[in-house]
């Protein structure tokens, strides 16, 4: 499962958020509610999918630590 950069859209695998240096899972998981793909030192997409970050930073913002939650609304 996927989740979803709130700022670009960007999907990202969910396993990234365990490789974020300095960082463990949850507070990987909390820093990408904010910061989205720059977390994982990448760039916001130049085009990006408005639909699909809106949708998701409206699901951090309801279901909060629930990434499974998100994920899989996201799928739909
Ligand atoms: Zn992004």
């Amino acid at each position: 499962m996927d989740i979803y950069c709130p700022v670009c859209g960007e999907p990202w695998a969910i396993d990234e958020l365990h490789d974020v240096p300095d960082a463990g899972f949850d507070a990987a998981w909390r820093r990408f509610s904010d910061e989205g793909c720059s977390l994982f030192g990448s760039g916001h997409n130049g085009q990006p999918d408005t639909a699909m970050a809106t949708k998701s930073a409206m699901l951090h913002n309801v279901l909060g630590d629930d990434i499974d939650g998100i994920a899989s609304l996201m799928d739909e």
